[in-house]
């Protein structure tokens, strides 16, 4: 069965890029988990894309669905009187409306290949890539993935009505998992972690769906540190030592120095409550740029996917 991959993160984190690779990752490897690229003739297993950014200026892939086909931000923004977050909050609402007609679709293209394809309706025309009708290619290859891109702005995402709506209807057709995207040379120190960890715990909390934290640029910063600092305790609380004899908290007697003042003792009891948290999660470094990690993150999903279709699902069940 497909599975759907929701890329979250901070602007700038590397959603796109990271989707890019991706998109290039399934193109090419008939098992995405495998670092083996395709040989002659095995057939790749290309995704079906769906891009919930209305603010992007340029997508270097081609969606399948495009939020900007079917909503002008910048016109949005100019009849409703919105700056920027609003625009984008606005023109998230009104494509959840449409939420029916783009699960129809992804149902559609997910389903096992019929022997005979009956012609295609092209009843829905308003979802389409750049408003036309779907072509009607026959035989076109059963998608195994589904991925999605959204704003960049992840606060209107995942904390509004439609980012909501968007989500939960996914997760009841398919089983979901969110890929929390992390820019890793700007979170080394101990306490861009550990706030970015705790954004990750309420994403989890409030989707309540499996979750892979993806920790990108690893060209230009090796995730090394931040696998270490999750899986052990006391790396964490010596690097919170050296921090604070490095002055990085403002020096001695500081009220946010890293062992002792509140600053410090906080981000102990955090990192307590944070290991409980890890222990849901799946972990890998990759590279949006070179591709490096992408087999690791693709074998993550599948595992999440497992847990999705053993954990949430029977939980989807019993609300329906
Ligand atoms: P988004 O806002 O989360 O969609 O982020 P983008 O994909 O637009 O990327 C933001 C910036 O980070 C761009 O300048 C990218 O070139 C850069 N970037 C993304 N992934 C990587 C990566 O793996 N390595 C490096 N060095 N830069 C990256
Ligand atoms: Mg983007």
């Amino acid at each position: 069965s497909p599975v759907a991959i929701v890329c979250v993160g901070m602007a700038g984190s590397g959603k796109t890029t990271f989707m890019q690779r991706l998109v290039s990752h399934l193109y090419t490897h008939p098992d995405p988990t495998s670092s083996q690229p395709s040989v002659a003739k095995t057939p790749s297993t290309p995704p079906y894309i769906l891009n919930l950014d209305p603010a992007v200026h340029h997508v270097p892939f081609t969606p399948n669905i495009d939020i900007r086909d079917s909503v002008n931000y910048k016109e949005v923004m100019k009849q409703f009187n919105l700056g920027p977050n609003g625009g984008i909050l606005t023109s998230l609402n009104l494509f959840s409306t449409k939420i029916d007609q783009v699960i129809g679709l992804l149902e559609k293209r997910t389903a096992p290949p019929k022997p005979t394809p009956a012609p295609e309706q092209s009843t829905v025309e308003f979802m389409t890539s750049k408003g036309k009708a779907p072509a009607a290619v026959p035989q076109q290859p059963q998608v195994k993935h589904i991925l999605v891109d959204t704003p960049g702005q992840i606060e209107v995402f995942v904390w509004s009505a439609s980012g909501e709506i968007l989500l939960s209807s996914l997760a009841s057709t398919f089983p979901t998992v969110i890929a929390y995207i992390i820019d890793t040379p700007r979170t080394t120190s101990t306490s861009t972690f550990m706030s970015n960890m705790l954004y990750a715990c309420s994403i989890l909390y409030k989707t309540k769906l499996p979750m892979i934290l993806v920790f990108n640029k690893t060209d230009a910063q090796n995730a090394g540190f931040a696998k270490e600092w999750m899986t052990d305790f006391e790396a964490f609380q010596d690097a919170l030592r050296n921090e604070e004899e490095g002055g990085s908290f403002g020096g001695e007697g500081s009220a946010v120095g890293g062992g002792s003042g509140y600053m410090g003792s906080l981000l102990n009891s955090m990192s307590l409550v944070l290991e409980e948290f890890y222990k849901h999660l799946s972990v890998v470094g990759v590279s949006a740029m070179t591709g490096e990690g992408i087999d690791e993150f693709f074998r993550g999903v599948q595992e999440k996917k497992e847990e999705f279709e053993r954990d949430y699902m029977p939980e989807l069940e019993r609300r329906k």
